[in-house]
């Protein structure tokens, strides 16, 4: 079970994400969460740098698409001002979202990496899907109270994992 709660690697941000990392382990495409980890919580600024990552991402010939939790109108509104398909209400870690993603990359799982800033959502939801799981630190403090006490049970499975 641990195991399924463990993530491939651990980023402080999205921007020290090592891309011929991915290009080793065959990743051909990026399942990434929107809050918290590609903006701050329920932040909608999209930044030259966000956009110059997204620019790299592709350049370095990956898919990209936004799976969130969160309301479909704001996330579908920043997923098209980055240019990228997105798969909102995913209520992650199901299976369907993340098949829907799949679907939308038109690759298989082996070939995708799902990029979060939670254990529960992402990296669980990842790792049940047979995918490389990246975890980044939340990008702002700021978020749904529910998250904030999931927070508390993820620090003791970061602990138990030597994570932190
Ligand atoms: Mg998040």
């Amino acid at each position: 079970m641990l195991k399924l709660l463990l993530p491939d690697l651990y980023l402080d941000n999205i921007y020290n994400l090592d891309f011929e990392y991915l290009k080793k382990n065959n990743i051909k495409g990026l399942l990434i969460d929107l809050d918290n980890t590609l903006l701050p919580w329920d932040c909608s600024d999209i930044s030259q740098d966000l956009m110059d990552w997204i620019k790299k991402c592709k350049d370095w010939g990956l898919s990209l698409c936004i799976v969130s939790n969160n309301r479909a109108r704001r996330i579908n509104e920043c997923a098209s001002r980055m240019g990228i398909p997105a798969v909102t209400r995913a209520i992650k870690p199901c299976k369907k979202a993340f098949l829907k993603g799949l679907n939308i990359l038109g690759i298989n799982n082996d070939q995708v990496a799902v990029i979060g800033d939670q254990i529960f959502t992402d990296v669980f939801g990842a790792k049940r899907m047979g995918m490389l799981a990246i975890m980044v630190k939340p990008a702002s403090k700021k978020e749904f109270i529910w998250t904030k006490l999931m927070r508390i049970v993820e620090n003791i499975v970061l602990k138990q994992l030597k994570i932190k």
